[in-house]
């Protein structure tokens, strides 16, 4: 037994590997290679599609296709344009809307994202559609989720790598992933963002939207109306995206280099 949990701990010195995230600079540790994040994120994918009913809201399918299609094309290109393509490494976007009135979206790693029908209206048009989409890449491709899904299995699983980890407590890793990729009402389990990872969201988001021909003066906007839409019962949006009174002091700070992203 011993002698397992030695070989373990060599295998995650040799699997921890170290990112820089781009603007912010930010150094990270990462433990899980992306193609196999990007492989549990697809299969929880597809559970979240089968579970849940599709909208058949056209105007909402065709809104959130038309902007998501920009912006990943705006990241793929600042990715490539900047040599680290190799971090978009088996993206395959894909986007769609959920019937649902929760107000929520995501992205998961790898490009697979959703929004739920109970956003749109807050989101008004494609601009606000743009501010939560680029919101929600900017998570995806700052790897938050291999993050914080690191982080989860040494609190959860004892440091236990995620191969073996699904061997061992697949029910129990399919649901941290969940929560990790910022869905875990679906699975019961919240896990909000941190501080950091929610302001190198905005930051990153600003630049992206901008980037894509969408102007950024409207994601202040759009946190105010969520601010005020939540009253007394903030949605789970809010409860995985804390911290509303500093994200727009945040936000307003990047202003200026996002605007020299837009035309
Ligand atoms: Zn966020």
């Amino acid at each position: 037994m011993k002698k397992f949990k030695f070989l373990n701990l060599v295998l995650i010195f040799f699997l921890i590997s170290c990112g820089t995230v781009p603007f912010s600079g930010r150094k990270q540790f990462t433990m899980i290679p992306a193609s196999q994040m990007i492989s549990l994120a697809n299969d929880n994918y597809a559970q979240v599609l089968r579970e849940n009913e599709l909208s058949d809201n056209q105007q909402y399918i065709d809104q959130v296709r038309r902007v998501g299609d920009r912006i990943s094309s705006a990241v793929e290109e600042y990715f490539r344009k900047e040599g680290m393509e190799q971090q978009l490494q088996g993206y395959q976007w894909e986007f769609n809307v959920i019937q649902s009135d929760e107000m929520n979206a995501w992205c998961m790693p790898g490009g697979k994202i959703a929004f739920y029908e109970g956003i749109m209206p807050i989101c008004q048009d494609d601009n606000g559609v743009a501010v939560v989409m680029a919101h929600e890449i900017a998570h995806a491709v700052a790897r938050h989720g291999n993050e914080r899904m690191s982080q989860q299995l040494s609190v959860q699983l004892g440091g236990m790598v995620l191969s073996e980890a699904l061997e061992k407590e697949e029910e129990k890793t399919r649901n941290l992933a969940m929560a990790a990729f910022g869905l875990g009402a679906q699975v019961g389990y919240l896990l909000p963002y941190s501080r950091t990872h929610e302001s190198e969201a905005d930051e990153l988001g600003l630049y992206f939207m901008a980037m894509a021909n969408y102007d950024p003066r409207g994601a202040p906007e759009f946190w105010k109306r969520m601010n005020s839409e939540a009253g007394a019962r903030p949605p789970e949006f809010l409860s995985t995206h804390p911290h509303p009174e500093n994200r727009i002091k945040n936000m307003e700070e990047h202003m200026q280099k996002a605007l020299e992203y837009y035309e």
